[in-house]
């Protein structure tokens, strides 16, 4: 069980009547990759998140290595894995990746990225925008939280596949979103070295389940594409068959499909806007990597290089730019479990050749390379370079 440390009772002020340059809702992945880019903007910025910062892992922490180093977040890393595994009913297959995964310690890696913003932070609920539709030019935005109402001209919803500061919310199951739940046992004899993925329709219809080593604990889960299909009874299934024991439960959905990164004059970064890719069910290197476009952008803002709505219309037509990945991704999330377990077995043999290996894997990381993190001087002014490349 998650202890809270959210402050309560008194520590919790009223925040009515604050107004600041930049508001980012949501102190995970995508909110604090934005807040991390306005460092030494001048902008007076302030993020908001209903638990304190790291409070609430939201993943099984599990991030390409380049892009961990490019965030300067390394001493977050519990551990390197530079092998995957993938298990059908009919045989494994292991690859050596061209670039490895690390695992992280979520509250570490949270501070690490918080430390390298100069924006303040409160803990409060976001509810919803206090008026509807897309504000005049030059009109500030106003948005209700449990401790008041909050403006701000920049405003970003960095909240998660709710959306909270969108017209039209989801409502799973009826919604594209994916299910994920895992456990976090203690490995108490040698770690796994490999990051493991079984495709095995006894354990879940479609989707995937996954092993996880993070030093001196496994995250173990399944996810499942189909919303309606509970995963509960099939990661007890993965953990017992792995001798593990299911404890300290995390759950949460992810999106499969883009969803406009700009409405009604707020920005959207991360889940919020469907940055996730389908099938892998991968969000936290692309929370990072639209986390920093939107942080850029907000950047040209306060530096007066771009009106806001020049902005939001950069920002909309760079994350669109990716579609065709957020495509191809979820064909394939489609494709994947509707293949014949022996044809699933012989297609993941064929790839294990290096130079497979390198071009899939290679292109994979290409959506969302780290290079985009490094380079922000480069970069800052060229996105509309990068929509349309
Ligand atoms: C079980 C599971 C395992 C996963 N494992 C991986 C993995 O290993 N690697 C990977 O790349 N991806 C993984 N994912 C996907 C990944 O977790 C998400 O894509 C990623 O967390 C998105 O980051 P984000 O910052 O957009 O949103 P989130 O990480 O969901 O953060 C949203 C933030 O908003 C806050 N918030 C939400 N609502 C409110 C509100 N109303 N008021 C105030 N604050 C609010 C939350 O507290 C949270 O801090 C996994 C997903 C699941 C469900």
């Amino acid at each position: 069980m998650t202890t809270r440390a959210t402050a309560r009772g008194q520590a919790r002020t009223s925040l009515e009547g604050t107004s600041v340059d930049v508001l980012i809702c949501g102190a995970s992945f995508a909110g604090l990759a934005v807040a991390r880019e306005l460092a030494g903007s001048g902008a007076d910025v302030l993020v908001v998140d209903r638990y304190e910062i790291g409070e609430r892992p939201t993943s099984a922490c599990a991030a390409p290595t380049p892009w961990l180093l490019a965030m300067g977040v390394s001493e977050a890393i519990s551990q390197e894995i530079p092998h995957m595994r993938f298990t059908t009913p009919h045989g494994s297959v292991r690859y050596r990746l061209p670039w490895s995964w690390s695992s992280f310690d979520y509250r570490r890696l949270c501070e690490l990225l918080y430390e390298q913003s100069d924006a303040r932070f409160e803990t409060a609920k976001v509810e919803g925008r206090l008026e509807e539709g897309c504000p005049a030019r030059g009109e500030s935005i106003a948005v209700r939280t449990d401790r008041g109402v909050i403006r701000a001209a920049l405003v970003v919803d960095a909240l998660g596949w709710r959306r909270v500061l969108g017209a039209c919310g989801y409502q799973p199951p009826d919604a594209p979103l994916s299910r994920g739940l895992e456990v976090h046992p203690p490995v108490g004899r040698e770690p796994t070295a490999d990051l493991d993925v079984w495709l095995e329709r006894s354990l879940v219809r479609r989707g995937y389940g996954w092993c996880v080593p993070a030093g001196g604990e496994a995250r173990v889960g399944v996810g499942s594409y189909a919303p309606a299909q509970h995963v509960r009874e099939s990661t007890v299934a993965l953990a017992e068959r792995l001798e593990m024991e299911p404890v300290r439960y995390q759950g949460n959905w992810f999106p499969h499909r883009l969803r406009a990164a700009t409405e009604d004059g707020v920005f959207f970064a991360g889940d919020s806007a469907g940055h996730c890719f389908a099938l892998s069910g991968e969000g936290i290197r692309t929370a990072f990597y639209f986390g920093i476009a939107c942080g850029r952008e907000l950047r040209a803002v306060i530096e007066e290089r771009r009106s806001r709505e020049d902005a939001l219309r950069h920002y909309h037509r760079f994350s669109a730019g990716h579609r065709r990945a957020f495509a191809v991704a979820l064909g394939l999330q489609h494709l994947v479990p509707a293949l014949p377990p022996r044809l699933l077995t012989l297609g993941l043999r064929a790839i294990d050749r290096q130079w497979v290996l390198e071009r899939a894997f290679g292109w994979y990381l290409n959506q969302a390379h780290p290079a985009f993190a490094e380079s922000p001087l480069q970069l800052r002014g060229s996105l509309i370079g990068h929509s349309s490349g």
